[in-house]
């Protein structure tokens, strides 16, 4: 079968030709063969080409079968666990056709979206539940600030605060994502990527935020912190401007305000969190199922050839909702 690998390690920006495609030897009895219908596309797959210590995950180095987390279906079964025609989601190699154990597999519950196990029930629904929910904790007294928040995680972290009573600040790079966040009632919608965003934030949250989520990094992590009050938290969720960078910065330059603001800082990578996925499902299913969640995929077609492409639009901001790439 045809597999999607990392040719070369990018230095700098990632390019159509850090990528190729291979052919892969399938082993003969397999206990399942899968067939992929949507592979996710994350930022994180860009720090797993990092030089060595600066991620936490696994670091794919030049001839690295690519993976991620994708939707298959069962086409062959040598085990009772799994019948063909079921469909399931889990972190798989990125193939045409998958050889699999079974092990990480779940199962789509019979009456749901499958394609909601992509995004809201899928890890980026996790981590914008685990990071704003169990970690953030929003109330009324809150102002949070939600950057990147027409992206994945950041639209679902946005509408938790908001449904906790929060006024929420959010944030986005393109004038297209900023009026789809501008229809579902935030206090206030800017562009993060300006070059007078600090003004602009300060200006929308007069009396500073007290919660902040960060998704970005950079220059509008350094606008974040400037505009927190005395005794904020931030929830640092990612850094995704820096993932590209040949030096990438992980603290802002004015660090020292933390401290000054006495502000607490809660970095979190969801691995370290799995043991809540069914607190996850049961928080969250009920609310997708009755509509209590605005999401959408952000869907390339054309197969393992556009992940690679896909993966570069998306840290340049291609994308308005979740991205993904159907496998036809
Ligand atoms: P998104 O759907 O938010 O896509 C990435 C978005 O980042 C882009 O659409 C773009 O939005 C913004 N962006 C890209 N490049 C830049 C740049 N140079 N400067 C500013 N903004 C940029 O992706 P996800 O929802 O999957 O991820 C959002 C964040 O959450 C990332 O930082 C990611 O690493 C993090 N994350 C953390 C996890 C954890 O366990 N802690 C797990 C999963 C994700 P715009 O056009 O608005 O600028």
């Amino acid at each position: 079968t045809r597999g999607l690998i990392l040719h070369s390690l990018p230095e700098g920006k990632l390019q159509p030709e850090h990528f190729r495609i291979i052919n892969i030897a399938l082993p003969d009895r397999p206990t399942l063969l899968l067939k992929p219908r949507y592979v996710s596309v994350d930022p994180y797959m860009r720090t797993r080409m990092q030089p060595e210590g600066y991620d936490y995950i696994e670091r794919w180095i030049a001839g690295s079968l690519l993976s991620g987390w994708t939707l298959a279906e069962v086409i062959a079964s040598n085990t009772p666990a799994f019948k063909p025609g079921e469909l399931v989601v889990g972190h798989l190699p990125m193939q045409e056709i998958i050889a699999s154990d079974g092990k990480g597999l779940m199962r789509i519950p019979a009456g749901s979206d499958p394609t909601a196990f992509l995004h809201p029930l899928g890890m980026t629904g996790f981590t914008a539940w685990v990071g704003m929910q169990l970690i953030g904790q929003p109330t009324e007294e809150d102002t949070v600030l939600v950057s990147a928040a027409a992206g994945a995680v950041g639209s679902i972290a946005a509408q938790l605060a908001k449904r906790s009573g929060a006024r929420v600040i959010v944030t986005a790079g393109r004038a297209d994502k900023r009026d789809w966040l501008r229809h579902q009632g935030f206090q206030a919608v800017l562009d993060h990527r300006h070059a007078d965003y600090t003004k602009q934030l300060n200006n929308a949250a007069s009396s500073g935020i007290t919660l902040n989520f960060e998704n970005v990094g950079g220059p509008a992590f350094k606008a974040a912190i400037e505009a927190m009050r005395v005794n904020g938290r931030i929830v640092l969720c990612g850094l995704v401007s820096q993932y590209q960078s040949d030096r990438p910065r992980q603290s802002p330059e004015n660090f020292a305000q933390l401290r000054q603001k006495n502000i607490s800082v809660h970095p979190f990578v969801v691995p370290h969190y799995l043991r809540y996925w069914a607190d996850f499902q049961e928080f969250m299913a009920p609310l997708v199922a009755q509509g209590g969640i605005n999401w959408s995929l952000d869907t390339l077609s054309g197969g393992l050839d556009s992940i690679g492409p896909a993966l570069i639009g998306l840290l340049h901001g291609d994308n308005l909702g979740k991205r993904v790439v159907e496998i036809t």
